[in-house]
């Protein structure tokens, strides 16, 4: 073997070894990520779950504060039929969102109801 074939041999060694590292890096950052995901998805249906518990919209699965016309069941999968007693509207012209805990979490409203249920009279602590 001549220096110059010994030297492609060792470039290419060298560059396997580097391709080696950037392959475990992208391992260890997508190990990473979906760590990240697990902890973002769990805190999702841990307070999803508290919000959907406690909003007072939500009611037979259903979110009873979004009224949705009928045409949004095509474009929209979680809006289903009304299965709320107590809507007044009728049934054949509109659907509701079917919850889950994600979009109990995603939900501004509940933010909304908090601000609003807050007593009156409470003392600023400034
Ligand atoms: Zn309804």
């Amino acid at each position: 073997m001549d220096t110059k074939t010994k030297d492609v041999g060792f470039q290419m060694t060298t560059e396997i070894k580097q391709l080696q590292r950037r392959l475990d890096e992208i391992e260890r950052q997508k190990n990473e990520e979906v760590l990240t995901l697990v902890e973002i998805l769990a805190n999702i249906s841990f307070f999803g779950g508290t919000k959907k518990v406690q909003c007072k919209h939500a009611k037979n699965g259903q979110c009873s504060f979004f009224f949705l016309l009928n045409e949004a069941k095509g474009k929209i999968p979680v809006a289903t039929n009304c299965r709320i007693k107590e809507c007044g509207e009728p049934a054949s012209i509109h659907c509701h969102l079917e919850l889950s805990n994600i979009t109990c979490s995603f939900c501004e409203n509940y933010k909304g109801q908090q601000v609003k249920s807050k007593p009156t009279n409470i003392k600023s602590t400034r």
